[in-house]
């Protein structure tokens, strides 16, 4: 497969571009990211300094990790591989020691890539069943709350996905980018950053 080397200048850039491009600021106004680890964490950061802040300041970003494995499932008698998620860090909202809530909020979910889709779709199921949780501890009915979840991603891949993420987040997907399918190099993954640079330079 083909390698494409990106720069954090590239990605800052391209960052700007897709806030303007999907008047995110003026349309889904997020008050809060949710940043999947470990991708996810820069791209948020940066997308933070082009987001309007809220009244009560920056929009805050809360961080969940989230592992992809290759799992054999039996299917019908036939071993095949499926691909599971795994949390390694999940959010402490709505605990009864915590002071912030998910319920109302405008929520935008943040990774680096949508290759497959298979992460972030468990992400937002899983981010919708704590909503939903949090709504009936506190005597609501399920979509009481009236939260909504959006999703950013710097690359999405074009090409069939494993999961499909729901029609309502659907209408808040944003990518920067969208990109034939191939291997992505991200600058945080870079040894040597002057020569991963250069590369992504030439590239561009
Ligand atoms: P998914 O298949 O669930 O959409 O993506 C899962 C994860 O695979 C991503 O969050 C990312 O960590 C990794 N991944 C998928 N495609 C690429 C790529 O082109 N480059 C890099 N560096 N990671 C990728």
């Amino acid at each position: 497969m083909s390698k494409l080397h990106i720069s954090y200048n590239q990605i800052h850039e391209s960052i700007r571009q897709s806030v303007d491009r999907y008047h995110i600021n003026d349309n889904f106004k997020p008050d809060l990211m949710i940043a999947i680890g470990g991708g996810g964490f820069i791209p948020a950061r940066m997308l933070r300094t082009f987001l309007k802040k809220t009244e009560r300041g920056n929009i805050p970003i809360q961080a969940i990790g989230l592992s992809l494995y290759e799992e054999l499932a039996n299917a019908g008698g036939e071993e095949k591989p499926g691909t599971q998620v795994q949390k390694t860090q999940w959010l402490n909202f709505g605990a009864s020691h915590s002071e912030i809530s998910l319920l109302g909020r405008r929520i935008l979910i943040v990774d680096e890539v949508d290759d497959t889709r298979t992460t972030l779709a468990y992400a937002v199921e899983e981010l919708k069943k704590d909503v939903e949780a949090e709504e009936i501890r506190r005597g609501m009915k399920p979509g009481e709350s009236n939260t909504t979840f959006g999703v950013f991603v710097l690359h999405n891949k074009i090409k069939p996905k494993k999961r499909d993420l729901p029609e309502d987040i659907m209408k808040n997907y944003f990518a920067a980018v969208e990109m034939p399918d191939q291997w992505l190099v991200y600058p945080w993954d870079a040894v040597d950053i002057e020569s991963h640079t250069e590369l992504a330079n030439k590239n561009a």
